[in-house]
This record gives structure tokens, C-alpha cells and sequence, in this order.
């Protein structure tokens, strides 16, 4: 990152009565921090969100690496709120925005190394799609199902990110992570409990590594191809969408009970209920994300009422709602 840029990311225009002045928003504990990384104020989430809508992050931090990371948290005061993002395939941010640091990964932590074991270090920052697709053509298998999920592998071992009956909780020998402090620690898989979409065992600390357990596999290349397949035939791909909205209720699915519901096509400002699969809200380009929630607290209205089930988002839903436009 060249001079301008970083000057550029630590300033922030004032327009006020009349005119222009530059002033330095940062706050103290930021200034003279030799990052290497893209800092910015006021960033718009919608860039950062497969959603492509909601409010900004107070400061946007992207590492370049965990050196650099490392001096970032080491000076952060501890009433800084910190959120880790890898791809925001998964994250509602409200329109109000978000108060503290984002901090994105997906730039950083993009090593890969295999090892002769047949396990895999993998980077947090690190699409799981490009697993997946690396392993197959490794002949390993086990990982095919990351193949149609576009976040980072951070981000599927935040939520246990599975799909056609695979978890990827199932695959992990141990990770490595990193708290507050700057702290980097490697853990087995048996520090971690993980269920359906959670994952408990992480305390103001993230994942910036993940180790993952595979089996040699020749035939692991055409189940890749198939998954995908059978994604494309099932799911409005393409579109701005974080996938499943909600988990599905044991034993049914909540994308049947949505479309049972009558709600196919359901439609709140510039958010609509996928015709082609009913769990996917998808955004027409103008939704707002009070649009998205409102669409999703109705959907759970809808299927509460008729059926007594409660559909409990799967979505991450942060920051703060916006304040309401006053009028006269
Ligand atoms: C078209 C589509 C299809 C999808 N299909 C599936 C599917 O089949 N199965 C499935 O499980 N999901 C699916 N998803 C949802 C999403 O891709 C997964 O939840 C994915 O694991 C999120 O990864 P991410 O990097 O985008 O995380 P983000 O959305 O950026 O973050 C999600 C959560 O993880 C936390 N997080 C991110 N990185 C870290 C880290 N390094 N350390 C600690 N916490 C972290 C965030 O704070 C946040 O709470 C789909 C989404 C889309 C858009």
C-alpha cells in the first residue's frame, strides 16, 4: 500500500457550512500504527456482504498479514468491538451500521500447505470452494461439499458450514487461533463443541487457521462436479443472497415450510422470497437490510402461526437498526 492510499484511509473529508476541511478521524491509539493493511473509516458493508445491502463499519481493517494483525490488536484498547468477517456470506449488517473494527481476512491468511498425512493447513482467509476444488485435484476427498459454499474457511469453522450431510467440524484435527491480545494459539478439534451451524469454545478470540483431516479419494473431482450441479439445479446462484436464511427445524426443512406458508415470491421493499427456493431472500438491488429483516421476522410470523414452528435465523444479524427519518 503506497503513502496516498494509507493517508487517504486515515483521513476523512468534513463537508461543513461553506466549506471543505481534511481531519483525522482515527482515534488515538491508531495514529502512528505502522499497519501495512487497508484501514478505512465509514466503510459501506454492502461491498464487503454477499447480501450487497446494509450500513458501514465505524473502521475497516485488512490485514496483510498476521504480523499485522498481531500489532493491531495488541494496540486496541479492550473496549474497541472487534467483528472478524471472511466473505459476508453469512452476515445481515444493519443499516444503522456497525460501532468499532471490522476486521477482513479474506485478503490475509490465504496460505495452503498439504502435508504428506493427508491433512491440510489451511489459511482462515482461504475460499472454501478453492479447497475443495485443490483436494479433488489432489485425489482427497471428504472436503467436495465446501465446493458450493462461498465464504472463507474462517468463516465455515465459525459456523460449522456443511451441506449434503457433511459438517465442516467433521474434517477439522485442530486449528489455530488468535485473541485480543494478539495471542496465537494452536487447539485441537476436542477444545471445540460444534452443532448444527454453531460452534461453542471461542472466547474474544477468532480462527486464523484451520487444519483439515481428508482421505485419498480418485473419484473425489466428479463428486465435486456433481454438487455443484445439483446446486445450480436447486438454488438461485447468482443473485445477492446469503444462502439459507434459516437453519432448518429438526427433521423438516424451512424452506418447505415457507413455500407451505404461501410465502414463495413474498416481497418487503427490495427483498423478495426466491421463487426457485424459498429459504434464499434475495435483494433486487434496492433492498435495505431493515427490508431483509423485516421480510425474515414476517416469514417466521407466517410459519409460527400456521405450523407452531419457530425458524431460528442462520443468518448473522449485527449492528444497529437505522434511526427513523424524522418528519415534520
Ligand atoms: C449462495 C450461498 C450458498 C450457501 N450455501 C451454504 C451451505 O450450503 N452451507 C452452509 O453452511 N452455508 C452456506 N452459505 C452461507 C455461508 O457461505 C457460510 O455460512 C460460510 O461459512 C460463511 O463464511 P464467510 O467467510 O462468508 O463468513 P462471514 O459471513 O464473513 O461470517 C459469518 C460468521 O463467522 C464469523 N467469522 C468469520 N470469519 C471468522 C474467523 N476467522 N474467526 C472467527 N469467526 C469468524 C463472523 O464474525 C460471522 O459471525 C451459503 C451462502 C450463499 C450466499
Amino acid at each position: 500500500m503506497n503513502a496516498f492510499m494509507r493517508a487517504g484511509a486515515l483521513t476523512h473529508m468534513m463537508i461543513g457550512h461553506n466549506h471543505e476541511s481534511v481531519v483525522n478521524v482515527q482515534p488515538d491509539w491508531l495514529q502512528e500504527l505502522p499497519l501495512r493493511g487497508r484501514l478505512s473509516v465509514e466503510e459501506p458493508m454492502a461491498r464487503h456482504c454477499s447480501w450487497r445491502a446494509g450500513g458501514t463499519a465505524e473502521r475497516f481493517f485488512e490485514p496483510v498479514d498476521l504480523a499485522d494483525l498481531v500489532m493491531f490488536l495488541r494496540a486496541a484498547p479492550p473496549e474497541e468491538t472487534l467483528t472478524v468477517i471472511g466473505l459476508g456470506s453469512n452476515l445481515l449488517v444493519r443499516d444503522g451500521g456497525l460501532r468499532g473494527t471490522v476486521i477482513a481476512t479474506a485478503q490475509a491468511f490465504d496460505q495452503i500447505n498439504w502435508r504428506a498425512d493427508h491433512t491440510v493447513h489451511v489459511g482462515a482467509g482461504v475460499a472454501c470452494a478453492k479447497v475443495a476444488k485443490l483436494a479433488a485435484r489432489r485425489q482427497l476427498g471428504g472436503g467436495e461439499f465446501l465446493a458450493g459454499i462461498p465464504g472463507t474457511i474462517g468463516g465455515a469453522l465459525a459456523m460449522n458450514a456443511g451441506a449434503f450431510g457433511y459438517e465442516i467440524w467433521g474434517l477439522v484435527a485442530g486449528v489455530e487461533t488468535i485473541n485480543r491480545r494478539g495471542e496465537i494459539q494452536s487447539r485441537p478439534a476436542s477444545a471445540f463443541q460444534a452443532a448444527y451451524r454453531q460452534v461453542a469454545g471461542l472466547d474474544q478470540e477468532w480462527f486464523v487457521a484451520g487444519i483439515l483431516r481428508l482421505t485419498t479419494d480418485p473419484t473425489a473431482a466428479a463428486r465435486v462436479r456433481s454438487l455443484l450441479t445439483q446446486r445450480r439445479v436447486q438454488q438461485p446462484l447468482g443473485l445477492p443472497s446469503c444462502g439459507s436464511v434459516f437453519k432448518n427445524p429438526l427433521g423438516d426443512f424451512a424452506g418447505r415450510l415457507i413455500e407451505a406458508a404461501g410465502r414463495k415470491g413474498a416481497r418487503q421493499g427490495g427483498a423478495y422470497v426466491s421463487p426457485k427456493h424459498a429459504n434464499f431472500i434475495i435483494n433486487d438491488g434496492t433492498a435495505t437490510a431493515a427490508d431483509i429483516e423485516d421480510l425474515m421476522l414476517s416469514l417466521q410470523q407466517h410459519v409460527v402461526q400456521q405450523f407452531g414452528v419457530r425458524l431460528e435465523s442462520e443468518v448473522r444479524i449485527l449492528g444497529e437498526r437505522a434511526a427513523p427519518v424524522a418528519t415534520l
